[in-house]
């Protein structure tokens, strides 16, 4: 058995250590006689499972009490509908536009209303965050959104738009437990698990309770409700078990790592290797302005679409996979998510390194 430097943006890396213990439990979980993957999600063992998980995240995050959280499915995609549905009253919301999945959030929810985009960075290929400390926030909106990691085009916010008394949704799929986080400034947080905390199947939501109400749209699914999973806990259906399982292995090992403080230590170091060299290598370069970089997803290109390709071909051959940058950008991207070691990322830019040596002149 060999593992390799795998770079994808997801589904992802995960913890090696949350990897073997998930094997040494599958065909008995703690004495069950069966897999976490054949229990009732009414059993005893399970509810065990969805309660720590809960409450290992409620720690690690330091979620306030007067929030919930929720494990439900349907990808980060489905949260795009879900925010509209249940959060615009006035049918108005304000969007800032950052790159390709603020841009997806948007389009969504022009379903059910207006969107006012307030800040946008598509004039420069999404290659920064616009300023947003003195936003023009619509007096009818009724929320702000954001993408706070953009997974594609790789970029962060490093300071969050103040919204007043504006609820401000964030969509944090591809940073979440990354870095601390003040929970208390937004009114929803949601995170699709497969980027940086477990497998494809669960999305995590935190939201505040008095945004959990019967007063949603008409005609809103009683699936897409937030107040149906809220009322039961998660358990209202059949929830994704398996990855909450994995999940909560993951949060365990974030927090036998040091928690969030730590987590963003490392990762701050990690994204310093892989940034320093770009910033010095005559043949590679970061295509986002400094200020704005992503500790998550790097893109980086050469000087032509065919050196990017061979490099493409020979990361993979030298043992780096999933290095080719998202269909609609092009270039390269190295996703170095929490369970990337940091002698993944020191192999990866010695190797850039040699690449280098070989294609300049
Ligand atoms: C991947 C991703 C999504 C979409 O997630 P799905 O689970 O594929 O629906 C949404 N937002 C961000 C930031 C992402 O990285």
């Amino acid at each position: 058995m060999s593992r390799i430097y795998n770079f994808s943006a997801g589904p992802a890396v995960l913890p090696e250590e949350v990897l073997k213990e998930a094997a040494e439990e599958m065909l008995d979980y703690k004495g069950t006689g069966m897999s976490v993957m054949e229990m009732s999600h009414r059993s005893k063992a399970f509810e065990g499972i969805l309660f720590d998980a809960e409450k290992t995240l409620r720690e690690l995050m330091k979620v306030p009490d007067n929030y919930k959280i929720l494990f439900v499915q349907g990808g980060g995609s489905t949260q795009f509908a879900m925010v509209p549905l249940n959060l615009m009253k006035n049918k108005v919301a304000d969007y800032i536009k950052t790159g390709q999945w603020s841009k997806k959030a948007i389009s969504e929810a022009k379903i059910y209303g207006k969107v006012n985009v307030i800040a946008s960075s598509e004039d420069k290929n999404f290659s920064y965050i616009p300023d947003v400390k003195n936003l023009k926030i619509s007096d009818d909106a009724d929320y702000v959104y954001i993408c706070h990691n953009e997974t594609v085009h790789g970029l962060k916010y490093h300071d969050i738009p103040s919204t007043g008394d504006k609820v401000l949704v964030a969509d944090m799929s591809s940073d979440f437990l990354s870095e601390p986080v003040d929970v208390s400034k937004y009114g929803i947080i949601f995170a699709g698990a497969q980027k940086n905390v477990g497998p494809a199947g669960v999305v995590i939501v935190i939201i505040r309770e008095d945004l959990i109400t019967d007063d949603v749209m008409p005609l809103t699914p009683t699936m897409l409700k937030y107040k149906t999973h809220a009322d039961d806990n998660s358990l209202y259906n059949t929830p994704p078990a398996y990855g909450i399982y994995i999940c909560g292995k993951v949060f365990n090992w974030v927090k036998e790592k040091g928690g969030l403080d730590d987590m963003k230590k490392i990762n701050e170091e990690k994204a310093a290797i892989l940034y320093d060299f770009l910033d010095s290598s005559k043949l590679f370069k970061g295509t986002v302005e400094k200020k704005d970089r992503s500790l998550m997803n790097v893109p980086f290109v050469t000087a032509s679409k065919e050196l990017d390709a061979k490099f493409i071909s020979e990361s993979k051959a030298a043992g780096f996979d999933n290095l080719k940058g998202h269909r609609t950008v092009g270039g390269m991207r190295a996703s170095i998510y929490n369970a990337m070691p940091i002698e993944g990322v020191k192999a990866l830019v010695q190797f850039m390194k040699k690449f280098e040596e070989e294609n300049t002149l």
